[in-house]
């Protein structure tokens, strides 16, 4: 690991867990290419060491939710394949064209327009045709995709790269509805056959897919939060190994002695019935750490569980450590594992109402990542 940044507060990230994750996934999806979705900072985790690391040990292809990630994962060499899902507006395109990233055209006057951008600027635009089988978000729906892929082989200045789609539960234990989906999208690329084109990447497949829906994997996957070592929900079958990559650490910066019944934190909402020693973390709700764990969530010290105590606050929060002794300068662990005790990010998620992915790419800009490992 290198060295720790000066503020007390980081996420470390195991590049070996990482590592080990995407293999992992590799070999489990029958040969289809794999296109690593780095969106969100990777998932909290740093978008360039992991999109370096990522196509350093083979990945095909890197997927981002808007142009400005793909254009700082260009600024910093990576030159693999680049997909921008999710739709665009006519001003986000040169950001695109600059960079060399792959559109995702959503509807027929979106790929009309990137049509037109290409041709004024004398270029081929690389595009995935995105198709909608139930998700309801963007994309054209799956009976219309006739009329659309027809359209997009009229373009001059579009390159047909791949034809995809999005599961809006492939991580639940009843999976009719993805295998609905799946169906739809199947049988809108029967268009590429009846129309004598040659199918470009087909994909549909994140991460409760890969786990769950072995016939989605077509020429390509699109994990996600697999990646990051975390399963998309609890009922989601756990076919594949992995490990989560990130811990979230800070430093004692104060101890005290808190007597019986004192008021703790903003609006005094937790206190003790007896006395207790509580130690003050530097790292709150503008790091990222959801103030919805107040009084909820545990945190680790030297190896055992103690619990957050009263309000989190923007850049502080408490910790009750009991009958037991803590010094200023020790280690915490918010989330992640000390000896044999380990807060995931789906007990965080469980603790604050929402899901695993939010806490994680909830860590903000402030808290500094130290990258571990390989
Ligand atoms: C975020 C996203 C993924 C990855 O989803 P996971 O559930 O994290 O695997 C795949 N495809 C699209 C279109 C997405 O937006």
């Amino acid at each position: 690991m290198g060295a720790l940044p000066a503020r007390p507060v980081y996420a470390r990230v195991d590049l070996g867990a990482l590592a080990h994750n995407l293999r992992a996934i590799t070999a489990a999806s029958g040969g289809a290419k794999i296109m690593a979705v780095v969106k969100a900072n990777a998932y909290g985790h740093g978008l360039v060491p992991v999109a370096q690391l990522f196509e350093r040990l083979g990945a095909d292809a890197l997927a981002v939710a808007v142009p400005e990630e793909g254009a700082a994962l260009r600024a910093a060499g990576v030159a693999a394949p680049i997909l921008v899902m999710g739709a665009l507006l006519p001003q986000q395109f040169p950001i695109l064209f600059d960079n060399g990233l792959a559109f995702s055209a959503t509807a027929p006057e979106s790929l009309a327009a990137i049509d037109a951008a290409a041709a004024e600027r004398g270029v081929r635009a690389p595009v995935h045709l995105k198709l909608d089988t139930g998700m309801q978000r963007v994309g054209v729906q799956w009976r219309a995709a006739g009329a659309f892929i027809e359209q997009a082989l009229r373009c001059k200045h579009v390159q047909i790269a791949g034809v995809y789609s999005h599961f809006a539960a492939a991580d639940e234990a009843n999976l009719a509805s993805a295998r609905l989906q799946l169906e739809c999208f199947l049988e809108a690329l029967q268009n590429f056959e009846r129309l004598r084109a040659p199918l470009p990447l087909r994909h549909i497949a994140n991460s409760g897919a890969v786990l769950q829906l072995p016939e989605a994997q077509l020429d390509l996957v699109r994990p996600g939060i697999l990646l990051y070592g975390v399963y998309p929900s609890d009922e989601c079958a756990r076919s594949i190994a992995v490990r989560p990559a990130l811990g979230l650490h800070a430093a004692v910066t104060h101890v005290k002695q808190l007597a019986a019944g004192t008021p703790v934190s903003y609006g005094g909402s937790w206190q003790s019935a007896q006395a207790v020693t509580l130690a003050t973390l530097p790292i709150g709700y503008g790091d990222g750490y959801m103030r919805a764990l107040s009084s909820r969530a545990p945190v680790l010290l030297r190896g055992k569980r103690y619990g957050v105590a009263g309000r989190v606050c923007m850049d502080q929060l408490l910790v009750n450590v009991a009958a037991d002794t803590v010094d200023v300068g020790e280690t915490a662990t918010l989330l992640g594992s000390d000896g044999t005790q380990e807060i995931s990010a789906a007990e965080l998620a469980q603790l604050a109402g929402t899901i695993a992915y939010e806490v994680l790419t909830n860590i903000g800009a402030r808290v500094p990542r130290v990258y571990a490992g390989p």
